[in-house]
């Protein structure tokens, strides 16, 4: 078996499924995404300088976080899930794929795929056994099918097990270091956590039917967020999250993908970060949350005139028509078209509020 490599950091899916998902129309970020070309690299090929990187301080910090969860067999996490009622009181043992570089035992994703589905399938032939884990680290899915190229692998950050339901009921919880703040929990951030565990639910409905598994466990449509207390590397759990609408989020989502991966010409791994930067783009105000090359394409987008610069309501409300056309129509130009003529008389409109102030 060989030994990890960098490269496994780069074989969990979900990272580049949340990219494609911020914008699908763009052909470059499409292509990115499913031959897993990092932006940032394309970013650096094109301009000489990528702004996007994570942290190295938040990424140590989380590793901390995450070790000191699944310490000593998983105890502070289980003990957090058993409090918040996640898990029932009779909760103990944890199976641990994580990598070894971050304190688990899998040497790579394939000792780590291979293991969960030996565990997935020992816990159906045999329910009852003792030892069984409630809680899992680390689960590594693969989606069947050609989702991406090469491969399409999720690591469920924890995935809580209930044995004493029936059929065993498996629970997708998502890990977050930022503060758990109640009511005043940031908002995108609870809700860009969700759809990472969404994704985890529809890959594991996925993967039970590919391991004809799927009357053997039920997959919750509520999964748990682990938090930290404010001030503290404590856990702060939310339970009851709703994963549903995440979940059909990511099975069309994939589906979109599967076609967008199809459609591309060319083998897996050809394309390069050339063939990105070659490709289409379609700007749009979500690039500078998410994508290194956002000022390059913000440049050209506002060349083009395109309404999306001003952001995408701007964009919907312009339709076709550039702003350079837009801004000369506003002065006075005759419009050429129908569109262009109900674009005039809807500024007009605008103007005319005007008058009420
Ligand atoms: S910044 Fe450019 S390449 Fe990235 S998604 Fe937006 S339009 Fe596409």
């Amino acid at each position: 078996m060989p030994k990890s490599t960098r490269d496994d950091s780069h074989r969990d899916t979900r990272r580049r499924f949340e990219q494609w998902a911020r914008n699908p129309q763009c052909q470059a970020n499409v292509i990115s995404a499913v031959h897993n070309i990092p932006m940032a690299r394309v970013a650096e090929q094109e301009t000489g300088r990528s702004t996007m990187g994570q942290s190295p301080f938040a990424i140590a910090r989380g590793q901390a976080f995450e070790k000191s969860l699944f310490r000593n067999g998983g105890r502070l996490l289980l003990e957090a899930l058993k409090r918040s009622r996640v898990l029932p009181d009779e909760a103990a043992g944890l199976a641990d794929f994580r990598m070894r570089m971050h304190g688990g035992t899998c040497r790579n994703l394939d000792e780590a795929l291979a293991g969960t589905a030996d565990l997935l399938r020992r816990l159906a032939a045999k329910p009852g056994r003792p030892g069984r884990p409630w809680l899992v680290a680390g689960a590594t899915v693969r989606i069947p099918g050609n989702t991406m190229l090469p491969e399409a692998l999720l690591v469920i950050d924890a995935l809580g097990i209930r044995h004493d339901e029936s059929p065993p009921t498996l629970i997708v919880g998502e890990i977050k270091t930022y503060p758990d703040r109640g009511g005043y929990t940031d908002r995108q951030e609870l809700a860009t956590a969700r759809a990472q565990a969404g994704v985890y639910v529809h890959g594991l409905d996925l993967v039970l039917a590919e391991l004809d598994l799927t009357d053997e466990y039920r997959v919750a449509r509520q999964g748990f967020l682990v938090l930290t207390r404010p001030g503290f590397n404590r856990p702060s759990i939310r339970v009851g999250e709703d994963l549903r609408y995440q979940a059909e989020r990511a099975k069309r989502g994939f589906v979109l993908l599967e076609r967008a991966a199809a459609s591309m010409p060319g083998p897996s791994g050809t394309a390069t970060p050339d063939s990105v930067i070659a490709a289409p783009i379609s700007y749009s105000e979500a690039c500078v949350s998410f994508c290194d090359r956002a000022d390059t394409c913000r440049a050209k987008a506002l060349e083009a005139g395109c309404g999306s610069v001003l952001g995408d309501d701007v964009a919907r409300f312009l339709g076709a028509t550039t702003l350079q056309r837009a801004l000369d129509l506003l002065a006075g130009s005759t419009p050429a078209n129908a569109a262009e003529q109900d674009l005039k008389r809807r500024m007009q409109d605008i103007e005319g509020l005007r008058s009420w102030r």
